[in-house]
C-alpha cells in the first residue's frame, strides 16, 4: 500500500506537520470560509486518530482541548498521524451558536450532499476529504443548558468503541446509541469508530472537563502506540442507561448535589421555589445513580431538564 498521505491536493510526507484549508463556502459579504485541518505526521507508521471539535459552534471546551494540546506540544505522534480539526462548525462559532445560519444541526446532517443546504455541504466536505483519511476519531462537544460530567459517549456494545472508550478513561463512560444523521453513526458505516467526549457547557470553559479531555486524549495516543507520554488511569464508571429529572414547578431551581456525584433513591437532590418563599418543592431522585448532568440556569420552567442521572 502507498505511504503518500494526500488531503485537498496537498502531500504531507512523513514526519511534517501542516495545515491544509478546505474552502467550504462565502459568508454573504463574499469572505471565504475555510475549514483549518492540522495534520501531524510522525516519521514511523501507525494509525490515523482524528481529533475534531466545534460541530456545534456554541460548544468550546474541545476547541480548548485541542488547542492546548497544539501549544503545549503533545499533539506530534511518535508514530502515525493525528488529524485535528478545531473547528468544524465555523459559522456556529463566528455566531456563538449550536447551529448553522441554515437553521440546521450539523450533527444531524451527515452524511450530507454536495449540492445541498450549508449542513448538508459541511458534512459532505468532512465525510469525503476527511473521514476517509482516519482509521479513529474522538469528537469533542459540551453540554448546552446542562452542565456535563466528563464523560464519553458511545455504543458499549460495539467491541472497538468500548475499548477506545476504556484507553480514553474518561471518569464515565455513557452508554448511547447511534443517532441518525449524526457523524458518529456515518462513521460507523463505513467502518471507522469515532467516540464522543462530552464535558463542560456551552459559551464557557471548564477547566476540570478541558484537563479531563488532554488527559484522555493522551491515553488514547499512548493505547494507540502513537506517543510515549503516558496519564495515569483513574477510576472510570460505565453507565448502561440515564434518565432526566425534571422541574416539577416553574420557578427557581436549587441543587443540593454536585455534578459527579454518587446519589441514592429517594436523596433529596435540589428544590424549585418561587422567587419570594412562599412555596419549595423538594426533588427526591426516583433511582441510584451519578449525576452526569446538572442545570446551571436557576430560572426553570416546569418540566425543565435539571439533572441528568446515570444508572449502571
Ligand atoms: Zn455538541
Amino acid at each position: 500500500m502507498s505511504d503518500k498521505f494526500i488531503i485537498n491536493g496537498t502531500e504531507i510526507k512523513s514526519g511534517e506537520n501542516k495545515i491544509v484549508n478546505f474552502n467550504v463556502a462565502r459568508l454573504p459579504s463574499n469572505t471565504l470560509i475555510d475549514l483549518p485541518v492540522h495534520i501531524y505526521r510522525a516519521k514511523k507508521k501507525g494509525p490515523k486518530l482524528l481529533i475534531s471539535a466545534g460541530m456545534h459552534g456554541d460548544e468550546l471546551n474541545g476547541l480548548e482541548i485541542i488547542r492546548r494540546l497544539i501549544v503545549e506540544n503533545r499533539i506530534k505522534p511518535t508514530r502515525g498521524t493525528i488529524v485535528a480539526v478545531p473547528i468544524i462548525n465555523i459559522y456556529g462559532f463566528l455566531l456563538n451558536s449550536r447551529y448553522l445560519p441554515d437553521g440546521k444541526d450539523l450533527n444531524r446532517s451527515f452524511p450530507g450532499i454536495k449540492s445541498g443546504s450549508l449542513a448538508a455541504r459541511i458534512a459532505h466536505t468532512v465525510m469525503k476529504n476527511i473521514l476517509p483519511i482516519v482509521d479513529f476519531g474522538v469528537d469533542f462537544h459540551t453540554g448546552g443548558a446542562n452542565k456535563n460530567y466528563p464523560q464519553i459517549r458511545c455504543d458499549i456494545n460495539d467491541e472497538k468503541n468500548l475499548e477506545l472508550a476504556k484507553a480514553f478513561n474518561a471518569p464515565f463512560i455513557i452508554n448511547s446509541n447511534l443517532r441518525d444523521g449524526s457523524f458518529r453513526k456515518e462513521a460507523q458505516k463505513k467502518g471507522k469508530r469515532i467516540i464522543v467526549y462530552e464535558g463542560g457547557e456551552s459559551l464557557n470553559f471548564d477547566e476540570f472537563s478541558i484537563r479531563e479531555g488532554i488527559k484522555g486524549t493522551i491515553r488514547l495516543m499512548n493505547h494507540l502506540g502513537m506517543t510515549r507520554r503516558s496519564v495515569r488511569k483513574s477510576k472510570n464508571i460505565v453507565i448502561s442507561s440515564s434518565s432526566w429529572s425534571r422541574a416539577p414547578k416553574s420557578g427557581l431551581f436549587r441543587s443540593y448535589v454536585s455534578y459527579g456525584d454518587n446519589i441514592s433513591m429517594h436523596q433529596k437532590i435540589g428544590s424549585v421555589s418561587d422567587p419570594f418563599g412562599n412555596e419549595e418543592n423538594k426533588i427526591k431522585s426516583k433511582t441510584d445513580g451519578y449525576i452526569i448532568g446538572l442545570r446551571s440556569n436557576p430560572i426553570v420552567n416546569r418540566g425543565d431538564a435539571l439533572f441528568n442521572i446515570g444508572l449502571i
